[in-house]
């Protein structure tokens, strides 16, 4: 088995303005431990790739930025000195050559003798699910395939890092989640220390230890998943990171007043405007005789796991609400909403 090996990284004060004036990324510093998966996700032309090539020696930073691996300073090496593997959405292999050619190339050029560039093709083959396809072309592989032989190939070399820029985004839906599943355990599995850029939250839920939500150039948060998710710094996070109930409203003695009624809530002061989050899975549905907080229904929508259910007049906006598939409501209806107070997460104000 191999053993574990990536670098710890820091990115310090990079910041890119590209010759025509476009300042792609304002300055950011990012700590990346050993080992630990960092996603970059964000929204197109938020300046992902950006970093990333920064990371990768492929873009210079603006004056006063470095790149740094296991605290050496690497800023103004290429990337042919940094030790990085890359995958790409589009798959960049030898379409001529053999699935275990292209696998090895990276070691052929390296010099790594035969016998053991043979045994490291032999294990990539096994992790990345290849058997029995060693001797076929790239031209005769499926998408799928051809992106599993991206990976074997970037991390055959043992990369410091490995830099994956949306590399599964060419996939259909379903082949797209399963490579998910595998990328994830072959990055755990090699404790490799790994970049990933991504538009797409599930994908980053998934394989982020922790992700950079970027804005416009700008980190907008840094944060687990579950950190993201739950406790979303500002109203782009909560809207671009899962579905969001924004509600704009008032607080008076710990409660939301909401024009279908009061809401309990964990902060205890008055407020004459907040702005609050809830997510949809965490609205219940109870009976409007006993809540303090009701609405009418205005339309269900059955999504196979659940239903997403809009309730109108309980907020200012329509409130979603995502209840499990067995809740019979209709149209029309009145219905009690109860929303535990931890749920509800307040946002700072946008300026
Ligand atoms: P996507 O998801 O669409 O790939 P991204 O978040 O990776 O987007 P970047 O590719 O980093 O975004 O680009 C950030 C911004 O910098 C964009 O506005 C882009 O047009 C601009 N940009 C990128 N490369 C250059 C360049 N060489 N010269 C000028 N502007 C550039």
């Amino acid at each position: 088995m191999m053993t574990r090996h990536g670098a710890a990284l820091k990115v310090e004060n990079c910041g890119k303005t590209f010759a025509d004036g476009t300042c792609a990324l304002a300055r950011a510093t990012l700590d990346i431990a050993q080992s630990e998966t960092l996603v970059l996700l964000g929204p197109s032309g938020c300046g992902k790739t950006t970093l990333l090539r920064i990371v990768a020696g492929l873009e210079t930073p603006d004056a006063g930025g470095r790149v740094l691996f296991d605290g050496k300073d690497l800023t103004r090496q290429p990337i042919e000195k940094r030790n990085v593997g890359m995958v790409f959405q589009s798959y960049a292999l030898f379409p001529n050559m053999s699935v275990a050619d292209n696998i090895g190339y990276g070691l052929k050029i390296r010099s790594v003798p035969r016998t053991e560039r043979a045994a490291r093709v032999a294990e990539l083959v096994a992790l990345t699910n290849l058997g029995g396809l060693e001797g076929r072309r790239i031209d005769q592989l499926s998408g799928g395939q051809r992106q599993r032989v991206a990976l074997a190939r970037a991390v055959a070399i043992r990369p410091s890092v490995l830099l994956l820029d949306e590399p599964l985004t060419a996939l259909d839906a379903a082949l797209r989640e399963r490579l998910r599943g595998e990328l994830n355990g072959l990055l755990r599995t090699l404790g490799i220390t790994a970049i990933y850029v991504t538009h797409d939250q599930a994908e980053a839920m998934e394989l982020g230890d922790r992700i950079v939500v970027m804005r416009k150039g700008a980190i907008a948060q840094v944060g687990t998943p579950r950190e993201i998710y739950f406790t979303p710094a500002n109203r782009f996070v909560a809207e671009f990171v899962g579905a969001a109930n924004i509600i704009e409203t008032a607080i008076e003695g710990g409660h939301l007043i909401l024009p279908g009624g009061r809401q309990p809530v964990a902060e205890p002061g008055q407020r004459t405007k907040a702005v609050a989050m809830v997510r949809p899975e965490t609205i219940g549905i109870v009976d409007a005789s006993t809540s303090t907080l009701s609405g009418v229904v205005d339309s269900v929508r059955f999504t196979g796991d659940r239903q997403r259910i809009i309730v109108r007049e309980a907020a200012a906006v329509p409130l979603a609400v995502d209840a499990p598939n067995t809740i019979k409501v209709s149209a029309g209806e009145r219905i009690g909403l109860c929303i535990a107070p931890d749920a509800i997460r307040l946002l700072p104000e946008e300026g």
